[in-house]
């Protein structure tokens, strides 16, 4: 058996098709329409093409953004795809292909990937972190997604833990609150006070460069980043006690972010000499969309 996975962006459609032991046997991609009628066709189209260069029976799993409804295989919101919101995806494409659909959050599917073949595999729980244009989370156990009655994943909208004078004034949320995680986490909210601070863009490739030159405003950016990082990383071991957080998503790839991070996230905890590992994600941009592949086969 295959298992086929779609990755829903806001600009493209990935799809990739994985043999049982995780093998990249096809992969492809589409634009992505704004109109949902075309999504579902291209999504139709995608399949239909992995399944000429990766033939027999095959599983298939949707990862997206936003707020799913996993049970009813619905798209309750979508920050990207307006057009989406409502709509019953899974539905939809399990009439248009004759097969049965596993749509699940994009943080779902990264959590999954990472703890069934990733950085985290043979670990127990495991909570997959994206750092990316949001942030958000998602729990999983043995390589097996855990799901909730409120399907929720939005761990970047709590407040961060432990503020301090060093984090006023707490920057405006996209979700209208003060100091949620995400105002002072997302890869936006960073490449936003690099920008500020040296006076000129930079990309997040150029930036461990500038921090392996010491560059001054850049480091001021980045130590405080860090430091936050440490206080959200340190609230989710104390309620989740898991055995190993994953790093994903643009800001991911920063090498700093993993130097001495148990330390500092273990300075905020009542018990000192935490276990809980901190690793980078194994499949860098591509784990969201194996993760919607396992999504059948879980
Ligand atoms: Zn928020």
């Amino acid at each position: 058996m295959n298992h086929f996975g779609l990755d829903l962006g806001g600009t493209k459609i990935s799809a990739i098709a994985l043999d049982e032991k995780g093998n990249e046997l096809a992969r492809t991609r589409q634009p992505t329409p704004k109109n949902y009628k075309e999504i579902v066709a291209h999504c139709v189209s995608l399949v239909r093409e992995m399944e000429k260069q990766a033939p027999g029976e095959f599983t298939l799993g949707v990862g997206s953004p936003g707020v799913i409804d996993r049970a009813a295989g619905q798209v309750n919101f979508s920050p990207n795809i307006p057009d989406m919101k409502g709509k019953f995806l899974a539905r939809d494409l399990e009439k248009s292909l004759g097969t049965c659909v596993q749509l699940a959050n994009d943080a779902v599917c990264f959590a999954l990937s990472e703890s069934a073949d990733g950085a985290a595999a043979g670990l127990h729980r495991v909570y997959g972190i994206i750092l990316g244009t949001g942030v958000g989370g998602a729990l999983a156990e043995n390589g097996h997604y855990v799901p909730g009655p409120n399907t929720l994943f939005e761990w970047g909208h709590i407040t961060l833990p432990w503020l301090d004078e060093k984090d006023m004034p707490m920057p405006r949320c996209a979700c209208g609150r003060l100091g949620c995680i995400e105002a002072y986490l997302s890869g936006r909210s960073l490449h936003n006070q690099l920008s500020e601070s040296i006076g000129r863009d930079i990309t997040n490739d150029e930036l461990n460069a500038l921090l392996a030159k010491r560059v001054p405003g850049v480091m001021d950016v980045t130590n405080n980043y860090v430091r936050r990082l440490a206080k959200a990383l340190a609230m989710l071991i104390t309620i989740l006690d898991p055995d190993a957080l994953v790093l994903g998503g643009g800001v991911s790839n920063l090498d700093m972010l993993y130097e001495d991070m148990v330390r500092r996230a273990g300075k905020y905890m009542v018990v000192p000499g935490i276990k809980t590992k901190i690793l980078k994600a194994k499949f860098g941009d591509d784990s969201g969309l194996r993760g919607a592949a396992w999504l059948g086969s879980k």
